[in-house]
């Protein structure tokens, strides 16, 4: 089946959908996008995503460019028109298309607005989980406002394709002081020697994962102790489990970090129980 993109209005046949060469979002990454995961048909964690969105916007000073009710239903129509019943549902907003230059266009300039959706297997991805993937370590060379979910993602598309070189699924982004701040595209995470959940605090310059989010009020349903709290790759390495999370990755166990098997070398109890507790919750919750 051909999918079909929505760009400022229109549904069209992807293979025909485009926009400006003009776009500041081309031009200058003066865009920023959001990914919902489609879990059964619906979608997951649908406010939260909302949220930060409009945080993104508001950010950059890049204006709403509907209301909240009618980019809900764009993104449905996208979902139900390319028939994804699981997988990740696409959203770009970019300052619009004007003449090349740095400052913001004339007031009134029309955000550009895009929206894909692509199915994900969820057997696939089951199969994934329970192999559990490797991950490697990279400096973070980004920009200070990471919190920001911008298309300037040029640090984060080498550390990957690093990764992918060397067979690993992930990079991991470490700071000046040895200490991780997430993956490429996910939020870091580890179990530690007493049982406790730790990932990287939101002071830090990093993106406030929705997922991450979500996790952390499940866990903390089930009595799990969870600190927001920075580890350095020795600590990931020394961990009993390690795990990302993420719209795409849902929650992915980490059985190798530069090579090194973390614990047993297998995706341990905690990443795959947490992963279940995510799927039903955001199937139960999902809208
Ligand atoms: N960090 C980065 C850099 C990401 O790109 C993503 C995925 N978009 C995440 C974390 C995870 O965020 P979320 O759970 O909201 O998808």
């Amino acid at each position: 089946m051909s999918r079909v993109a929505y760009v400022n209005g229109r549904f069209l046949p992807q293979g025909r959908a485009g926009v400006s060469i003009e776009d500041r979002g081309f031009q200058l990454a003066d865009a920023i996008y959001e990914v919902w995961a489609v879990l059964d048909g619906k979608m997951a964690d649908v406010e939260g995503h909302a949220e930060r969105l409009e945080r993104s916007l508001n950010e950059l000073r890049i204006p709403m460019p509907m209301s909240r009710a009618a980019l809900d239903q764009v993104l449905r129509e996208t979902i139900r028109r390319n028939r994804v019943r699981n997988g990740i549902v696409y959203l770009q907003i970019s300052r619009g298309a004007a003449r090349r230059d740095h400052a913001f266009p004339k007031a009134g300039t029309l955000p550009t607005v895009v929206v894909t959706a692509r199915s994900i297997d969820p057997a696939a991805e089951a199969a994934k989980a329970a192999r559990g993937v490797g991950v490697i370590t990279r400096p973070d060379i980004r920009w200070g406002r990471c919190d920001i979910k911008t298309v300037g993602l040029l640090p984060n598309v080498l550390a990957k394709q690093e990764a992918r070189e060397e067979g690993s699924y992930e990079a991991w982004l470490v700071d000046a002081e040895g200490r991780v701040t997430e993956g490429a595209s996910s939020n870091a995470w580890i179990v530690d020697a007493k049982g406790r959940l730790r990932t990287r605090d939101t002071r830090a310059n990093i993106l406030r994962g929705i997922t991450r989010k979500t996790l952390i009020q499940l866990a903390a349903e089930l009595q799990m102790q969870v600190l927001e709290e920075p580890f350095t790759v020795e600590e990931a390495k020394a961990a009993s489990e390690a795990f990302i999370t993420g719209a795409g990755a849902i929650v992915m166990p980490v059985v190798s970090i530069d090579g090194q098997p973390v614990g047993s070398g297998q995706p341990g109890p905690v990443a795959t129980r947490l992963r279940a507790l995510y799927l039903e919750h955001a199937r139960s919750e999902a809208v």
